[in-house]
């Protein structure tokens, strides 16, 4: 991998070389439009050859930047207000519940429902 990237570099700085070479010479065909285009091709080719190999080193290391998975979770406990973890069903601190499944139907509701939005069945105690 650490090779193919240096000649790829390589590959790129002689593209560029030779564009710029060509550019200045005094070969008829470089003054022409399709001599300068492909002059430019060239040049713009080996330019992205070299962005592209030593980018692709730092691309690979900022992919592996979001690993830190720390207060993505985080709510507020609606009773004592301390933070808590969203994965909590009932408070730490107050023993409040947090995040009450419905007794009929199962699935996860507000404390302060007052109805089931799935199944209709009545939350009060
Ligand atoms: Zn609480
Ligand atoms: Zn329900």
């Amino acid at each position: 991998m650490k090779a193919s990237r240096v000649i790829g570099t390589i590959l790129g700085i002689l593209l560029i070389v030779f564009a710029v070479g060509a550019y200045f010479s005094d070969e008829p065909s470089s003054k022409t439009d399709t001599g300068r285009i492909a002059i430019l091709g060239a040049f713009l080719f080996g330019l992205f050859t070299i962005g592209g190999n030593l980018g692709s080193t730092k691309k690979k290391q900022e992919v592996r930047l979001p690993e830190v998975k720390t207060v993505v979770n985080t709510m507020t406990c609606p009773s004592c207000s301390k933070p808590v973890s969203a994965d909590f069903t009932v408070c730490p601190y107050c023993a409040t519940p947090l995040s009450p499944k419905c007794p009929s139907c199962g699935r996860e509701v507000s404390s302060d429902f007052k109805l089931c939005p799935y199944c209709g069945t009545s939350l009060k105690q």
